[in-house]
């Protein structure tokens, strides 16, 4: 199995390092190009700045070949921006004109939902599969998923509120695993979405 993050913008290296540590991974890969983009069994979308990552997407003409390889069954775990880009339907956001998405997801989200950096924050998330304590999830300038269409579920909360859904082996969330120094969501993804079912 050949791991890949997409290394255009974010925080690429933690996700690279949250990967290495887990044990029986190879070495992932950092996806820029559409040729490097076929050799990749699964994907990890950073969190970062989602409007920088859409627009090198368009510019490394990787944006298609996306779509269709997720089409096609490409696992792929996204974080915070990254889950911005597969959603379906972005509501407008108070920080500025949205992305264009990858439009993958089922889900209604704000950007910067919580407010700016200063109210990004640490808390304890609930996530579906997850055996022993909470998850430690960071939020960072993090979107709000407002909807859960018919085709996703919830896969974590905080509280009440959903902070994370999968879609077969689609998994997005609002917070930062790959921030966490906690490699059970990571595990997860990658025991779990890459080669079940859809
Ligand atoms: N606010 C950022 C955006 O809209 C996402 C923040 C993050 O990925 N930590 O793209």
């Amino acid at each position: 199995m050949t791991v890949g993050v997409l290394a255009l913008q974010g925080d690429v290296p933690e996700h690279l390092r949250a990967i290495e540590q887990l044990s029986g991974v190879p070495s992932p890969r950092a996806v820029r190009t559409p040729a490097d983009l076929e050799t990749v069994d699964a994907l990890f979308l950073p969190g970062g700045e989602s409007t920088t990552i859409a627009r090198l997407l368009a510019d490394a003409g990787l944006a298609r070949p996306l779509i269709e390889k997720i089409r096609a069954g490409l696992p792929v775990l996204a974080t915070c921006a990254g889950l911005i880009l597969l959603a379906e339907r972005l509501e407008a956001s108070p920080s500025g004109p949205n992305p264009p998405t990858l439009g993958v997801l089922d889900v209604t989200v704000r950007r910067n939902d919580y407010g700016a950096q200063r109210e990004s924050f640490e808390g304890p998330v609930a996530v579906e599969g997850l055996s022993g304590p909470p998850f430690p999830g960071v939020f960072i300038r993090a979107p709000r998923i407002l909807a859960v269409g018919a085709r996703a579920t919830p896969l974590a909360r905080r509280g009440q509120e959903v902070v994370g859904v999968r879609q077969g082996s689609l998994w997005g969330l609002t917070f930062h695993p790959e921030l966490s120094s906690d490699p059970r969501v990571h595990r997860l993804f990658l025991e779990e979405a890459v080669g079940g079912p859809r």
